[in-house]
């Protein structure tokens, strides 16, 4: 919704608490993330005052982010920034700028980075932030002036020790090094480690642009071993085309030997999704030529290379072995589930929480294996983590090794809940929790916090 105060233009997508739900889709994120939170905690037996202290974040900021537009206008827009837990260790999360974007998936979205930070077993805790605006819709001088406003209310709840945001939809490492920046001006020393997801040269580590996309790959490839399946010959179907979808798609050709038929995309000039399909596979280094920052493939130049191009769900019926939606959450849910092929052996989560409770139910009937967001996704904050690392020491590490690193801690982490499955016989996402929650309430017991 847009109106105008006093000449002002305000855009209210984080104002109330009714507008900050999620308005007309399937379901409300954070009741998602509460709900799935909720179910494990009752199957552990969590002391009830535990469980309530984490099925809501410790601390919420909301704010306005005004920004002076190039025509010499006031914008206002509303930011967040949300803390669900730091009993591991700092908050860590990423920054969101999308029209949709509310406090409610703030919540969900931070609550999920405590359980992946403890999933991959790194010294974090889980937060998130965002701001309601469509950044294509900025030019580059508008959007840096938004991010660096955005540090400006907030700069003095962030920190390397207490909060370190880094980028997820629509941010990117520029919008990183901008706020680094204007972070390192407010306190008047160099202070990389506020934020991660910075450009190589500029505080950032090698291996942090692919390190989401790559784990992805890593903890199907682990998949695969467990199912027994020959990784070269399997196939995918992906939603998304930016960061985390663009290097599983690579990730996907190059470290598994395997084929991605589709792709998909939000066309923000169409206002519409679309899917690309090659039955012979698609060449994710061709399409990420054309493709924009904001992960939008050329429709045109899509089609004249022969790539079918069909409305944005076809996606998730195609015939193939793995599915992996890396978009936004919500989007198997329990009105789409019934399109995922039977062909399908592997939901791969890419995004965070792209499959609602009710589908996942749907589809665990049908045998489908899934590797749970805080999982699959978890690499981006474990490089992340290794980029904390690296800013502490001023010392920055080779890509091999960074890339070797990941694997290894993916991998440890694909098998401590896969193990947890087999020998609760719940599913992969319940272990994952359990995993997760563990360690968590450790950490708050042996601060003294309960
Ligand atoms: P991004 O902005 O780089 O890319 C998002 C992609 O999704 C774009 O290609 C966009 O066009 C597409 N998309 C949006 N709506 C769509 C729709 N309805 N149908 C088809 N495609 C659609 O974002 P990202 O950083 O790749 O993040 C994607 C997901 O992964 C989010 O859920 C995010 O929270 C999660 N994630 C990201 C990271 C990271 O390191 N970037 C880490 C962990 C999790």
């Amino acid at each position: 919704m847009r109106c105008y105060i006093a000449g002002v233009r305000h855009h209210f997508g984080l104002l109330t608490d009714q507008e900050t739900t999620y308005k007309g889709d399937i379901v409300n994120a954070f009741e998602m993330a509460q709900s799935e939170f909720d179910k494990v905690a009752e199957y552990l037996n969590l002391d009830k005052n535990i469980a309530s202290l984490l099925r809501w974040p410790l601390r919420e900021f909301r704010f306005q982010v005004p920004i002076r537009m190039d025509d010499g206008s006031l914008q206002v827009f509303f930011g967040n920034r949300v803390q669900h837990n730091d009993s591991r260790g700092p908050c860590k999360g990423g920054i969101r700028f999308h029209p949709k974007e509310s406090l409610d998936v703030t919540r969900a979205l931070a609550m999920w980075m405590t359980w992946k930070c403890a999933i991959v077993d790194i010294p974090l805790g889980g937060g998130k932030g965002g701001v309601a605006v469509d950044p294509s819709m900025l030019s580059t001088s508008e959007k840096e002036r938004l991010c660096r406003v955005w540090v400006n209310q907030i700069w003095k709840n962030i920190g390397p020790r207490n909060d370190v945001p880094a980028p997820d939809v629509g941010t990117t490492p520029q919008m990183m090094g901008w706020m680094m920046d204007e972070y390192t001006k407010l306190t008047g020393s160099y202070n990389p480690g506020v934020i991660t997801g910075k450009p190589v040269g500029a505080g950032g580590s090698a291996g942090r642009t692919e390190a989401t996309g790559f784990g992805v790959v890593y903890t199907i490839r682990e998949s695969m071993k467990h199912l027994n399946m020959d990784a070269s010959q399997s196939t995918a179907s992906i939603q998304g085309f930016g960061n985390v979808s663009q290097h599983a798609a690579i990730g996907f050709a190059d470290i598994l030997g395997g084929k991605v038929v589709s792709v998909s995309c939000w066309d923000h000039k169409a206002k519409d999704a679309f899917t690309y399909s090659k039955a012979d596979g698609i060449d994710p280094h061709f399409l990420q030529g054309i493709t924009d920052i904001y992960g939008t493939i050329d429709r045109e130049k899509a089609s004249e290379a022969g790539y079918q191009v069909e409305h944005g769900d076809a996606w998730l019926s195609k015939d193939v072995d793995v599915l992996i939606p890396a978009a936004l959450e919500a989007q198997i849910n329990k009105d789409t589930a019934g399109q995922v092929s039977k062909k399908v052996r592997i939901i791969a989560e890419g995004a965070n929480g792209p499959t609602t409770p009710e589908a996942e139910a749907i589809l665990l009937k049908k045998d489908v294996f899934f590797i749970p967001d805080c999982l699959c996704n978890a690499g981006g904050v474990t490089v992340s983590y290794f980029e904390g690392v690296q800013n502490d020491m001023n010392y920055y590490w080779k890509r091999e090794e960074v890339i070797d690193l990941l694997d290894e801690k993916l991998t440890n982490a694909f098998n401590s809940v896969l193990q947890k499955s087999l020998e609760r016989g719940v599913s992969t996402r319940d272990a994952s929790y359990i995993v997760a929650i563990d360690r968590v309430v450790n950490a708050m017991q042996f601060r003294g916090w309960v």
